[in-house]
């Protein structure tokens, strides 16, 4: 579909050149752009965030009916924000450099429902477009409680409509859970490398799950298709989706109510450095929106991605975004991260978004389960290793001097900092297979190179 792009011309990139060799590397924006600016640049309206949130507080009810695991929360769906003294000490021992400032771990890893990032925009496109369905059968204000949506005259109108999503895992789990309850025909397309249990869950659920035996853009592809040939079918674009987007931009308010009921200060002298896990980049993207809209010039994002599958960090350095695949500089495209096996970034994110993103790290597989080993030696946290991969970026933003310099970091405002590793998953991962990441994850810490 995309014309192959000059190889040569584009690895006279130092940074496009380890990218190539699966190297980990990290980069940095050369200079700030002021948040207001580069909202406006984006071109997305900040209307579609307090439009989410409102949807959210609509649906809370519902949810708390239908989801026992959010009725502590009335049915918000929301992840708590911990303090990681331990790993943070244990870290800057390994990395032989003290981090200033505080080290806190999101734990979306435990978010209800679904147990993922995802829980954030899969489950709010569901819901808008519910909500479209029953509004346009004129069954449904458009402010009302959402628990109309399970009624019988309703019921009826949704088991006619269908949901599908091509994932490679956890975006299916949160939009075949919350499509089927909502009552959706639904179906997800799964890339080779979801997992079995994952699969498993989602047919108990009554979802039908359709294999692919290429990797995650084949299986978009598929559930993009069926959708074309069926109008009564919606698909969920995980590589385009403004609703996606929108679902994972209400954690940044969220966020900054938590940082407030810690009484942790957020401003020019009191940085904020979140550090993201990235696929396709519809969430840590939407997540970056959400924080730069509630904390301005004062919060800083940086994404991570795999070494074998660093498409966000090719598409904007060589800014050709979804025209350029992690295949096109020979890599395979294989990590053991779920979720972040993706090799062509979202045309929403790179495009639209880059001004507002700060730095892109990338990590081995190696190295993402070593740190999951550490967290939970030392802090008692198991995670999947995709939701590990942030550990690396507040130290390479320590050995960055020209970023710190560019961005006003100096050493009081370090001292200052709050640094944030956004865990996007693992709640739901089975036991047996977290024990086995764990012990791999142990072996590993005494195999990476850490200096
Ligand atoms: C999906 C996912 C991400 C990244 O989200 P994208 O929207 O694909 O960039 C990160 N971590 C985990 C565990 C995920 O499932």
């Amino acid at each position: 579909m995309n014309q192959t792009p000059d190889l040569e011309q584009l690895l006279t990139d130092p940074v496009v050149a380890t990218l190539a060799r699966a190297e980990e590397t990290a980069w940095f924006t050369a200079s700030p752009t002021e948040t207001a600016a580069g909202i406006e640049q984006s071109g997305i309206d900040p209307a579609i965030v307090t439009d989410a949130q409102a949807r959210f507080l609509r649906f809370a009810p519902w949810f708390a009916e239908h989801f026992p695991d959010t009725r502590a929360t009335h049915g918000i769906l929301e992840s708590a924000l911990v303090g990681i003294p331990d790993m943070q000490a244990e870290l800057s021992s390994r990395f032989g450099k003290e981090l200033p400032g505080t080290l806190w771990v999101k734990r979306d890893d435990s978010l209800p429902v679904s147990g993922s990032i995802k829980a954030r925009g899969g489950i709010h496109e569901v819901l808008q477009v519910a909500e479209r369905i029953a509004v346009e059968a004129g069954l449904m204000g458009p402010d009302d409680d959402a628990r109309v949506l399970m009624t019988p005259a309703v019921q009826d109108v949704l088991s006619k409509h269908g949901i599908a999503v091509g994932s490679t895992g956890n975006l299916g789990l949160s939009i075949g859970i919350v499509a089927s309850e909502l009552g959706f025909k639904t179906t997800v397309h799964m890339s080779m490398d979801a997992r079995v249990w994952k699969k498993d869950l989602l047919r108990s659920r009554g979802v039908e799950v359709v294999e692919h035996a290429g990797n995650f853009s084949d299986a978009v592809e598929a559930g993009r298709k069926t959708a074309e040939e069926d109008h009564s079918v919606w698909f969920v674009d995980d590589e385009a989706s403004l609703m996606l987007f929108a679902g994972y931009s209400v954690a940044g308010a969220r966020l900054a109510g938590q940082l407030k009921a810690l009484d942790i200060t957020v401003d020019a002298n009191h940085p904020l450095i979140v550090h993201l896990p990235c696929g396709v980049g519809g969430g840590p993207g939407g997540v970056t929106f959400g924080l730069k809209l509630a904390f301005g010039d004062a919060v800083h994002c940086v994404f991570a991605e795999p070494t074998h599958s660093p498409c966000m960090s090719l598409g904007v350095r060589t800014g050709l975004h979804d025209a350029i695949s992690v295949n096109d500089i020979g890599l395979d495209g294989i990590t053991a991260a779920d979720g972040l096996a993706v090799g062509r970034p979202s045309r929403l994110v790179g495009e639209h978004l880059q001004q507002l993103i700060d730095g892109y790290v990338t990590v081995t597989d190696e190295r993402m389960k070593a740190f999951q080993g550490l967290l939970h030696d030392t802090e008692g946290i198991d995670i999947e290793p995709s939701a590990a991969a942030g550990f690396a970026g507040p130290w390479r933003i320590l050995g960055d001097e020209t970023y710190r310099a560019a961005f006003g970091l100096d050493e009081t405002r370090m001292a200052n900092a709050t640094h944030i590793v956004w865990a996007t998953g693992g709640s739901m991962v089975p036991a047996a297979e977290m024990a086995g990441y764990v012990a791999e994850g142990q072996r590993l810490v005494n195999e990476v190179v850490w200096g």
